[in-house]
């Protein structure tokens, strides 16, 4: 292979013929089950397609119950309202993550407090959780980030202790396992995506709410549909017990997923032994930094992070950041589509900067609610994720993608056998922390002006 740098008019290390591989795969019987439910004309609530998914979820995430809603947001908001968190309740939420995890909690007007994760799993740290308890806690949220499982028996284990409930977003990790069980088992609810980005996607949006609750699973059936109660076989009677949502998920969302699913074993397997082919090679990379998968977890790889350690590296004088963007800049010209995935940990997104949520300030203004710092230099260990990570996404999942990544590696290597010019390049390049944008902007509003009114305290300064 020729040694080059394509950033500095070499070849590029991936071959055009790899980079057709996208996700989700669809084949032919994918698209027979489809033509099947148009040809059925059963579309709504309450159709075979539906419950036959949730019968088939509950199975495969190893629980007595699952329910189809509307996306993996309108799961977490289900799953906290069924279990009777209240406005100005406190939900633990991991800082970093995507903002769906803190957004779905606002939308009960509960309130997000962040913990920082673990930087070797970017896990929320159990070791920080109790640290952020208060008289108004009522649940942790936490998020297998990338695919990999949080660390559930400590996180259970203080949930008993405060008398908190746990509920799982495992949008990014369905089939994954910890100690044997799988995620969304583990907590009081767990909470999947079907986004049609995720592991087990169906054609656009929808998610489940699994749990062996058997009241649990009753409430949220009801708050799916306007807190009616609609029995099969029996006609509705367009009454209302509670107030309820329009969280629904269709037949065919329902089909196009119980088909991926069918396929689930067989592409997983696949998945496995690329990915794992891939992180061996680069494993062997100093200053290279593979996910770690603690014991008794497996991986599924929904995201594949990698930190990079410039004095590992070998590279005096050289910082994270800086030495992050130069291998960004290398990876991206050998034809490897590496990016950032969250530049600034939740608390700094602008919902919370602001906390004008719903309008006066709800939830934050509510009677006996708490102040909250959302202050990112309090999540030193997110930052520095942030700072010098680059993550792969979605075409790792395609069964097919061994070249691929073998062509990723080769590209890493490459860049590997020309570190001390990538390190010149971090040393000159001009540089700031992914989030220092972010923190500077005020938040875009409609029609293209920018709220003024951002005070010290908004912008997390107390
Ligand atoms: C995708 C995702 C969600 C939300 O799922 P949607 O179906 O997009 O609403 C929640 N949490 C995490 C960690 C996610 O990645």
């Amino acid at each position: 292979m020729e040694s080059k740098l394509a950033m500095f008019g070499g070849s590029p290390a991936v071959p055009e013929e790899h980079r057709q591989v996208a996700w989700p795969v669809i084949t032919d019987s994918d698209r027979e089950a489809m033509l099947r439910v148009f040809d059925t004309g059963k579309f709504a609530e309450g159709e075979q397609e539906i419950g036959a998914l949730e019968l088939e979820w509950a199975k495969f995430a190893g629980t007595r119950h699952a329910v189809g809603v509307a996306n993996g947001t309108a799961a977490i908001t289900l799953a906290l309202a069924a279990l009777g968190v209240e406005p100005g309740d406190e939900v633990l939420v991991p800082a970093l993550s995507f903002i769906a995890s803190a957004m779905a909690p606002l939308h009960q007007l509960a309130i997000p407090v962040f913990v920082d994760v673990d930087p070797r799993t970017f896990n929320i740290d159990p070791r920080r959780i109790e640290e952020k308890i208060t008289p108004r806690t009522r649940a942790i949220l936490p998020v297998h980030f990338h695919g990999l499982p949080a660390d559930m028996d400590a996180i259970r284990a203080i949930a008993r202790k405060h008398d908190l409930f746990v509920v799982e977003d495992v949008a990014q990790a369905p089939g994954a396992t910890y100690k044997g069980s799988a995620v969304g088992s583990l907590g009081d609810a767990g909470c999947f995506s079907l986004n049609v980005a995720k592991n087990v996607p169906t054609c656009g949006e929808g998610g489940l709410v699994t749990t062996d609750d058997p009241v649990l699973y009753e409430k949220v059936v009801m708050l799916r549909q306007f807190g009616e109660v609609i029995k099969a076989g029996e006609t509705r009677i367009y009454l209302s017990h509670m107030l309820g949502w329009n969280y629904k998920l269709n037949t065919v969302q329902a089909a196009f997923t119980r088909r991926q699913l069918e396929h689930y074993p067989e592409y997983q397997a696949q998945r496995e032994r690329n990915i794992a082919a891939f992180l061996a090679r680069l494993a062997e990379l100093p200053g290279l930094v593979v996910p770690h998968v603690p014991a008794g977890c497996t991986h599924v790889y929904h995201i594949i992070r990698f930190r990079f350690d410039p004095v590992a590296a070998g590279l005096e004088g050289v910082a994270p950041g800086p030495f992050r963007q130069a291998v960004r800049r290398a990876l991206r010209a050998e034809g490897v589509p590496i990016s950032q995935y969250q530049l600034i940990p939740l608390p700094g997104q602008h919902p919370f900067q602001t906390r004008e949520g719903y309008g006066q300030g709800l939830p934050w203004s509510l009677p006996g609610a708490l102040p909250q710092r959302y202050a990112i230099e309090d999540y030193p260990q997110a930052l520095a994720v942030i700072e010098d990570s680059l993550t792969l996404q979605r075409r790792q999942l395609h069964p097919e993608s061994g070249p691929l990544l073998q062509s990723y590696a080769d590209a890493f290597e490459k860049i590997w056998l020309n570190l001390e010019r990538v390190g010149r390049m971090a040393r000159s390049a001009a540089y700031e922390a992914p989030w220092q944008p972010i923190v500077r902007q005020r938040p875009y509003v409609p029609g293209g002006a920018s709220a003024a009114h951002l005070g010290a305290s908004a912008m997390g300064i107390e």
